[in-house]
């Protein structure tokens, strides 16, 4: 994945919507698929606001083994009727080989989670695939480390990759990580996949997930993804950190000329 065997970027095409070239893909939604109608509400929302991609989370990495575990096989359901309707293409994550087959079904751009970035055996599985697939940076893992466990995936045929900067776990309390804006350029400089930014845990408090999106523009990030709840207060994951609809809507609007100053475009 380093730039010295491959100096132009890679661009990665996900159904239709690019990473790595000229266009700024924006990811938006829920951090977990809940009900039908939150999903569906939050996809016609996100696209209405600009969003290229719906992300929507089935099988859940929480802490906690009695928190909300995500709704698996139905919620990959309900994001391909989202799909359907809204015609934006699906990020959803798998975190167990056992369930690549199921999740491949419906996930075009498969995620790998934080704390999976350095499940060897997932990213070989996942290597034999052809899907997308974004690597999420793990809390506690180096850049080096990021991009070899990119290296796992690609060395086994699929080039199809996109980073994702989420941020890292530090002494900082204020916010739930501290959001690593110097691994966009710094990654960016190392290797041709695209890289993209998650401001939504980076930060973890919504009220300054706009002001993290707007830095890693800046930084030179290819895309973005943001966590979007149609009722915050009572989403069943990170609702803290999740966005209104209107919320994201004016911050999509704000986006613009700062994506435009980069020379790209929504
Ligand atoms: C998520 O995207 O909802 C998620 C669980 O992210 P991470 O793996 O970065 O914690
Ligand atoms: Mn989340």
């Amino acid at each position: 994945v380093g730039n010295e065997i491959k100096p132009e970027k890679s661009v990665v095409d996900v159904g239709g919507v690019t990473f790595g070239g000229d266009r700024f893909a924006v990811i938006a939604g829920p951090c977990s698929v809940e009900t039908r109608e939150q999903i569906l509400e939050t996809a016609r929302a996100v696209k209405r606001a600009g969003a290229g991609l719906l992300r929507g989370g089935a099988f859940k990495p929480r802490t906690s083994p009695y928190s909300f575990q995500g709704l698996a096989e139905e919620g990959l359901k309900l994001l391909m009727e989202a799909r359907e309707e809204t015609g934006l293409p699906i990020v959803t994550e798998v975190m167990n080989p056992r369930d690549i087959e199921l999740v491949l079904n419906c996930a075009d751009l498969l995620q790998i989670g934080a704390r999976n970035m350095q499940n060897f055996p997932l990213l070989k599985e996942i290597g034999q695939t052809r899907k997308p697939v974004m690597l999420k940076r793990g809390m506690m893992a180096t850049m080096e480390e990021l991009l070899m466990s990119a290296e796992y995936i690609a060395s086994e045929g699929n080039r199809e990759i996109i980073l994702c900067e989420r941020g890292i776990r530090t002494f900082e309390k204020y916010t739930r990580n501290t959001f690593d804006v110097s691994a966009i350029p710094v990654l960016q400089s190392f290797t041709h996949l695209p890289v993209i930014a998650d401001p939504s845990h980076g930060v973890g408090i919504r009220r300054f997930v706009p002001a993290m999106a707007r830095a890693a523009v800046a930084a030179g990030a290819d895309g973005l993804m943001i966590e979007v709840h149609t009722d915050p207060e009572n989403a069943y994951s990170d609702g803290a950190q999740s966005m209104l609809p209107d919320e994201f809507e004016t911050m999509m609007g704000e986006l613009g000329a700062y994506v435009k100053l980069e020379g790209k475009h929504f």
